[in-house]
């Protein structure tokens, strides 16, 4: 019998990303939101051939299957969460360093440039949805998704994300997106989290350059 999905473990404590994110934000997002696309999802893959598939797995077989919608969706709610939690640190903010530094500076100009994108990525997304810093090829961008899509489908790596669902702001920021967005990247954007995924898929890279 596969082992059922379980809900990871917050990063940190649920008051620590105050006052940027409030602990009954995290109450209600990670202790709700979060842990009830982990339990649907275990319910809905029980008895079927996605049982004891991982998580990636099972969102690419699902992706783009209207009779799959709904696994898809929490398998990938599930996913994006998982990274959500961990591109969020009490202790980042502030400025990325070295390799990916330099590259979010080659891609978009400058800091600021990345900065004014992502922000403007985080306004475009009409409803639920997410924003992303992906790297694909030697190239970083900015996308955004919507619901439960993320950057896997295009074959890009996601490096950092922040949620844009009206749950994860609302209660602390009502309509106010963007400030959110820029509270987000200013005060607990985990850039070595980020800086962290960017070094992995090089790894990855040179290894089947050189297999
Ligand atoms: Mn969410």
């Amino acid at each position: 019998m596969p082992q059922p999905f379980t809900l990871p473990a917050l990063p940190y404590a649920d008051d620590a990303l105050v006052p940027v994110i409030s602990a009954r934000t995290i109450g209600f997002h990670y202790g709700k939101h979060h842990r009830t696309y982990v339990e649907n999802l275990n319910r809905l893959v029980a008895g079927t051939d996605l049982e004891s598939r991982p998580l990636e797995q099972i969102i690419a077989a699902t992706a783009g299957r209207s009779d799959k919608a709904e696994v898809f969706n929490n398998a990938g709610q599930t996913w994006n969460h998982n990274f959500y939690w961990r591109s969020l640190n009490p202790k980042g903010g502030g400025r990325p360093k070295g390799e990916l530094a330099d590259r979010i500076a080659a891609t978009f100009g400058s800091y600021e440039g990345f900065r004014k994108d992502f922000a403007k990525a985080a306004q475009a997304q009409f409803g639920s949805g997410w924003v992303w810093l992906v790297a694909e090829g030697d190239a970083l961008k900015v996308v955004k998704t919507a619901n439960a899509e993320s950057p896997l489908a295009d074959g890009q790596v996601p490096l950092l994300t922040v949620d844009v669902w009206e749950h994860a702001y609302y209660l602390d920021y009502q309509n106010r997106r963007a400030d959110y967005v820029d509270a987000v990247l200013d005060r607990i954007a985990d850039w070595d989290f980020a800086a962290a995924n960017l070094a992995q898929r090089e790894a990855a890279t040179v290894h089947l350059t050189h297999a």
